[in-house]
């Protein structure tokens, strides 16, 4: 489809380049044209997959000082334009202001992250080998090398800031990197490319191209390509995995997120705190984050004074327009997603759920909700809901407790409400997740920190550091003689 406007280029090997077709982006709130995007003829990506591969070499070559100045370049572009693009996230993705305002910051701290550990990466270990007789006058030294060029492929609900995930940790490596958007919010993606391209950064070493999704699998099948780093749906993950069993391939996929509070969690201020944290955390982007709160598991002792103050705190929250700065909770990315939110709803409810706040769609836009007594073999029961709902289960005892989060498909994070450090370090033992937060929901990310999950919720680690190491693989060198 063509329109007035010249289409947004893409970006194949460091250089602006056009395609012969277009995708138009649309805004979720109002159906308003946001932009409209090149898309990379089959001859483009090659071209670029060659590139990259062309580039593994020298790329991790390049002086750390150069890699991490260029990412300090990221971090100060950001923080220049943090207005100006938090409202392209907004229009894309339907994101309400003040969230988009805090993703660009979180996309600051992910390329500052990677600018340090490029500085201190790299150093290698030695380690002496004499422990045994054999290894007498022995030395091993180890450095990790890069794997090769990586395949980074994003969703639509942090559109920058996944993004950046992907980028910023290949970069602080020196290994080349083809960046995939998702196609309903390609824009965040490519404004990403026009800030690395003010960079030194070689040619070849980077490309962030807008892929239709039936040319995906070739593309993750291509071999100069070794490394896979996914973060998007569990089915779509899975199967990319399955396609391609000998690459390294990383999964943060999809969970549907427990919220506990405990016995002890009991005073007033206690439950109040509580309460504000798993009504906005299971609204804040509609819904649409892998870790929202989407269980809340109540010890029987405070369920029934939990309950009225999360329901009194999600019926506070401001539905609306994401351009407006008061607005909490904006429309879901599409009327489809809101649609398939609701026909879930009311599948829990012709099973006998009970609706105590919400269940209306208006658009695209669904009314944050709270159920409770759903099935558990409902889709709301055992799937990820990614929209703006929560379901309240009473369990009696920490045990139950965290049975109940363990009873699920999926282990991304878990948020644990309680003072007793015992009950947390028993916590972080039994609960099968990637992340365990103590005092607070489950929908904490620090960009530094290890982040990922277990069963069907993924494997590999991101978290800038933790993706350096999945990037990369421990070369060792044995000197004699010594
Ligand atoms: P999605 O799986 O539909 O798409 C993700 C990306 O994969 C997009 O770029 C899409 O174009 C691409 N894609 C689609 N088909 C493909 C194929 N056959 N081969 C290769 N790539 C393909 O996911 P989405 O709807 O964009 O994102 C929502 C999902 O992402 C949710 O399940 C959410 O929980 C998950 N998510 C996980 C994390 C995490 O870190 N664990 C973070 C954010 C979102």
């Amino acid at each position: 489809m063509t329109t007035a406007t010249p289409p947004h280029a893409f970006w194949l090997a460091g250089r602006e380049a056009v395609g012969d077709s277009t995708l138009d982006v649309t805004s979720p709130w109002d159906g308003r044209l946001v932009g409209t995007v090149s898309i990379p003829t089959g001859d483009q990506v090659e071209e670029a997959v060659a590139a990259a591969a062309a580039a593994a070499d020298a790329f991790p070559a390049t002086p750390a000082h150069v890699r991490a100045a260029a990412l300090d370049h990221v971090v100060g572009r950001l923080v220049e334009r943090t207005e100006e693009i938090a409202q392209l996230i907004s229009a894309e993705n339907g994101k309400p202001m003040k969230w988009a305002r805090g993703e660009v910051g979180r996309c600051v701290s992910v390329f500052r992250w990677a600018a340090e550990e490029a500085r201190r990466w790299g150093g290698g270990e030695a380690q002496r080998l004499d422990s045994d007789a054999g290894g007498t006058g022995r030395l091993a030294y180890t450095r990790r090398f890069p794997y090769g060029p990586v395949l980074g492929i994003a969703p639509f609900n942090f559109p920058l800031n996944l993004c950046a995930h992907k980028v910023a940790p290949a970069i602080a490596v020196g290994t080349p990197i083809i960046l995939k958007p998702a196609p309903a919010t390609p824009l965040s993606g490519l404004l990403l490319g026009e800030l690395l391209a003010e960079t030194d950064l070689p040619a070849g070493s980077w490309s962030v191209l807008p892929v239709p999704n039936e040319q995906m699998p070739s593309l993750v099948q291509d071999e100069r390509l070794p490394i896979i780093s996914f973060t998007g749906s569990a089915p779509v993950g899975w199967s990319i995995l399955d396609s391609v069993p000998r690459k390294r391939v990383t999964l943060e996929l999809g969970g549907n997120g427990a919220a506990v509070v405990l016995a002890d969690y009991s005073s007033d201020a206690d439950l109040d705190w509580a309460a504000q944290r798993i009504a906005t955390f299971a609204n804040y982007q509609a819904g649409q984050s892998c870790i929202s709160v989407q269980r809340v598991i109540a010890d029987t002792s405070v369920h029934h004074r939990l309950v009225p103050r999360v329901v009194a705190a999600i019926e506070a929250l401001r539905t609306g327009d994401p351009s407006d700065p008061a607005t909490d909770v904006g429309p879901l990315v599409s009327e489809e997603a809101a649609r398939r939110v609701e026909s879930w709803v009311e599948e829990a409810v012709g099973r006998g759920a009970k609706v105590l706040t919400g269940g209306r769609r208006d658009g695209a836009t669904y009314a944050p909700t709270a159920l409770e007594g759903v099935p558990a073999d409902t889709r709301i029961g055992c799937e990820e809901v990614f929209g703006p709902v929560l379901t309240f289960t009473e369990v009696d005892g920490e045990e139950a407790a965290f049975a109940a989060v363990n009873d699920s498909k999926y282990g991304l994070q878990a948020g644990l409400f309680t003072h007793d450090v015992q009950t947390a370090f028993r916590a972080h033992r039994a609960l099968e997740v990637g992340g365990v937060v103590v005092g607070d929901v489950p929908s904490y990310r620090a960009d530094q920190m290890p982040y990922g999950g277990v069963k069907e919720s993924g494997v590999g680690r991101e978290g800038v550091r933790f993706a350096m190491e999945d990037y990369t693989y421990e070369r060792v060198m044995v000197l004699t003689g010594l």
